[in-house]
């Protein structure tokens, strides 16, 4: 009934399933895409189809058993053919949203561009990502933590949301300024630069979990999350470690041996370039306003010698005062 009301031009692509079903038994679709109104180009339809094989072949075999429930990639033109609720989950901007409480991806073809990270292949591997995770978690996918998800979302899809970079983390790291990991559990802050840096903190740490203890360890953890305590309470079970130990780890090689603070050097080379000559210009201004100094005082040492002496003509030209 809601679904009728939300998407009202609602035309409906299936898409057929992957795997054969045995005979006389029909299978359900792994997924379909639907137009949210007949402004959203067919092509835009194609495309998605075009690009969804090819992504869920990447990313749902680090999710094993997924997807274990059809899910909907819906196309809108614009943000008004959604409805309010869907509304609520998107944040300005954005060019695609994943509601996991009913396997929907929906991408906003107004904010989608043609390069990464917001082009097409990117944004919905970036989704699907959500909907694989939250299908892999079960009933406790609402326990898997906002950070686990944006991190593995950028991770998996090949690149930073809010043209987040690790980069952009070595200030606030250096300042202490970096999110606490519990502040990014549930919902990541509004505040524009806040927000890229959470996105930038979710990927660098959840990248460097991957490489230091492996995609099934992470696996691991969202597997024996509990409702009680989520993926924190698995992780620790996992590994015996608290997840807080990573972080504090991850921390640590951000700063010393991640290589973000010589990039942050080098990036920021010009404006080092530009103080230096300015530095320069004030010492040679410096030397110059000396030098003049020092010029007019002999000067004037020499007209007040001239003058008394008034023997000695002066072989100087009248000169207009001015
Ligand atoms: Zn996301």
């Amino acid at each position: 009934m809601l679904a009728a009301a939300v998407f009202p031009c609602l035309l409906a692509t299936l898409h057929g399933p992957r795997a054969q079903a045995p005979a006389g038994q029909t299978r359900e679709p792994e997924y379909r895409v639907l137009l949210a109104s007949e402004r959203v180009p067919p092509a835009s339809r194609d495309a998605v189809l075009r690009l969804l094989p090819p992504a869920l072949e990447r990313i749902a075999p680090q999710f094993p058993g997924t997807p274990n429930a059809p899910f909907t990639v819906i196309l809108h033109v614009d943000e008004s053919s959604l409805d309010s609720e869907s509304g609520r989950s998107l944040h300005r901007g954005t060019p695609g949203f994943a509601r996991l409480d009913r396997d929907e991806i929906h991408l906003l073809l107004d904010k989608i561009r043609p390069q990464p990270p917001d082009d097409l292949a990117t944004v919905l591997a970036h989704e699907l990502t959500h909907v694989l995770l939250d299908q892999f978690a079960g009933p406790h996918g609402e326990r898997v933590p906002r950070w686990l998800h944006e991190g593995l979302a950028q991770s998996l899809s090949g690149d930073l949301y809010l043209q987040a970079r690790e980069v952009d983390l070595v200030v606030p790291a250096k300042f202490d300024r970096l999110h606490r990991l519990a502040d990014l559990t549930n919902a990541f802050p509004d505040d524009e630069y806040e927000r890229r840096l959470a996105y930038a903190q979710s990927f660098s740490f959840v990248e460097w979990l991957v490489r230091a203890r492996g995609m099934a360890v992470i696996r691991e953890g969202v597997r024996l999350a509990t409702h009680k305590d989520g993926f924190v309470g698995g992780y620790a079970r996992t590994t015996n470690e608290p997840i807080l130990v990573e972080y504090d780890r991850w921390q640590t090689w951000l700063r010393e041996e991640s290589g973000a603070s010589w990039r942050f050097m080098l990036e920021n080379s010009f404006s080092y370039v530009m103080i230096g000559a300015i530095v320069l210009a004030a010492f040679a201004g410096a030397r110059a306003w000396r030098r003049d100094a020092r010029a007019r005082a002999k000067l004037e040492r020499e007209a007040a010698a001239d003058a008394e002496d008034p023997t000695q003509p002066s072989d100087e030209p009248d000169e207009d005062p001015r």
